[in-house]
């Protein structure tokens, strides 16, 4: 087995090349070490037989042991922590505020996806779970905080924000869950995750999953792991021999007649078309539209209540197609997609292969394609470098013949940093908002840290009252023009901004 910790490893986001498979093949859920209520349970969704990390990962966490496990979405990972959490955590109860387990996720959907999972999985059991997540009701979350949660699973910024206000304890975690560490990192939460871990007890279990090892996560995990066992799996677009994929290489004014010809010709039963930009998101549902496909799209900008009931049409069968941006659909998993369609090549080579891991899922067929403009060669060899192959190539009749340019596509407009930083800020979106309802003056965050402020500055000159103005003498006047000191001040998420998501 290659050793992750070699210091040999590529400043890339290398992946991990195919590793300890063997025992997936010979083992079944009952050998692993489960209890009976969640064989029972497993029995009923009709799994068969662990997937290759499951089999590795799940008799080490009942046993207690850190781990550190290199795999993606799709390799069944997410049952691989929850189902050996349950079965630890099945034998005794929560105290009010005082969650027993934290999963952290980067996102809103994938945050969501793992409380489905625990609730399937441990149908049989009597344990409950709470979710922290932005968009959502702060006091919905709080108050069932106030019952005692088994497991929480939360986004960093939503928890923090709730930390700070006093509704949580987490000096009762006694497992850690970090998952998708690498996209925590790409949306800038490596330092609200830093905190959060330092507000943990030392002696707990930690499961750290990353799809990638880049130095940055290997640090992290160094940091939070206590000799952990070490697990890789290989990528999906190995796993997933089912998947099919094709590059087209299409002017761009051309882009959305290929993708009409592709959706025409191809046997869809149901398919993701991933867009770079959430603006070209909303272009291409209009025009989808148009042309009568059963399309719904999902962006960032969308309320959640809009996200879900997309979703939910999507997953009934009512939707045949959904236009998405990476961070609306990250992690999103609906059984059976037969297509994934890249209207445009991913900025980065590894959303690549996030996006194609949405088909070919558990054993299915799937079918993966993209569509490259001249300008994306150096993007498409980007995600042909990553993952080790060229994508056969595949040419629509009758569309204007296309010319690999010179120009790299990645460069124009937002470049891949500003497009994490837009990503990140849009996922603290929802949690802004619900700052916003709240009846305070100013961000709990700031409140909190003014005092140390104040500290930093005891020494400079003040003038007046400095900043301890009396209250009687911020009321302001009926009819007079809002003051500055009025406004409810906002952080620099709040400003609204038009976000690609
Ligand atoms: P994940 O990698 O956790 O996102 O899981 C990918 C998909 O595989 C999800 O739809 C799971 O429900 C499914 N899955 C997980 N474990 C198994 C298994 N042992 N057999 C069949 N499907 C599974």
């Amino acid at each position: 087995m290659p050793d992750i910790n070699d210091a040999e490893q590529p400043e890339t986001l290398a992946i991990l090349p195919e590793v300890e498979q063997t025992q997936a093949e010979v083992t079944d859920f009952a050998a692993l070490g489960l209890s009976e209520p969640i064989l029972k349970a497993l029995a009923e969704k009709g799994y068969s037989k662990p997937t290759p990390i499951q089999a590795q990962a799940i008799p080490v966490v009942l046993m207690g042991q850190d781990v550190l496990g290199v795999a993606q979405t799709g390799t069944g990972k997410t049952a691989s922590f929850t189902l050996p959490m349950l079965d630890i955590l099945a034998g005794s109860r929560a105290r009010a505020r005082m969650p027993r387990s934290l999963i952290l996720e980067p996102t809103r959907e994938l945050a969501l996806q793992v409380a489905e999972n625990f609730v399937q999985y441990g149908k049989n059991l009597k344990l409950n779970h709470a979710l922290l997540i932005g968009g959502e009701s702060m006091s919905d979350q709080k108050a069932a905080l106030t019952k005692g949660v088994d497991v929480l699973i939360a986004t960093p910024g939503r928890l923090i924000d709730l930390f700070e206000r006093g509704g949580l304890l987490l000096r009762d975690v006694r497992v850690l869950v970090i998952d998708e560490a690498d996209r925590m990192l790409d949306m800038g939460f490596i330092p609200d995750i830093e905190r959060i871990v330092s507000l943990l007890p030392q002696s707990r279990q930690t499961l750290f999953f990353s799809a990638t090892m880049a130095p940055e996560i290997r640090r992290l995990a160094d940091a939070f792991l206590s000799n952990p066992k070490q697990i890789s799996v290989s990528r999906p677009a190995t796993v997933a021999t089912t998947i099919k994929s094709g590059l087209v290489l299409v002017n761009e004014h051309d882009k959305r007649e290929a993708l009409r010809r592709l959706l025409r010709a191809e046997a869809v039963q149901n398919a993701i078309v991933f867009c770079n930009r959430k603006r070209d998101v909303d272009i291409l549902l209009k025009s989808l539209l148009r042309h009568s496909f059963a399309v719904g799209a999902l962006h960032g900008d969308l309320p959640q209540s809009v996200r879900f009931a997309t979703l939910e049409k999507f997953k009934a069968g009512e939707l045949q197609i959904l236009v998405c941006s990476d961070v609306a659909a990250r992690g999103i998993d609906i059984g059976g997609l037969s297509h994934v369609f890249n209207f445009d090549v991913p900025h980065h080579a590894e959303d690549y292969v996030h996006r194609i891991g949405r088909t070919g899922r558990a054993g299915r067929e799937g079918h993966a394609y993209t569509l490259a403009a001249p300008a994306d060669k150096l993007a498409v060899e980007a995600v042909e470098k990553l993952t080790g192959g060229a994508i056969p190539r595949i040419v629509i009749e009758g569309l204007d013949p296309a010319e690999w340019s010179d120009e790299d596509g990645r460069r124009r407009g937002r470049g891949p940093k500003k497009d994490r930083e837009r990503e990140r800020d849009r996922e603290m979106g929802g949690a802004d908002k619900e700052r916003k309802a709240e009846p305070v003056g100013r961000p709990v965050r700031d409140q909190h840290r003014k005092p140390e402020r104040r500290e930093r500055d005891s020494n400079a000159e003040v003038r007046g009252f400095g900043e301890n103005v009396p209250a009687f003498m911020l009321i302001r006047r009926r009819g007079a023009s809002p003051a500055a000191t009025d406004e409810e001040p906002r952080g620099p998420e709040d400003s609204g901004s038009d976000i690609a998501a």
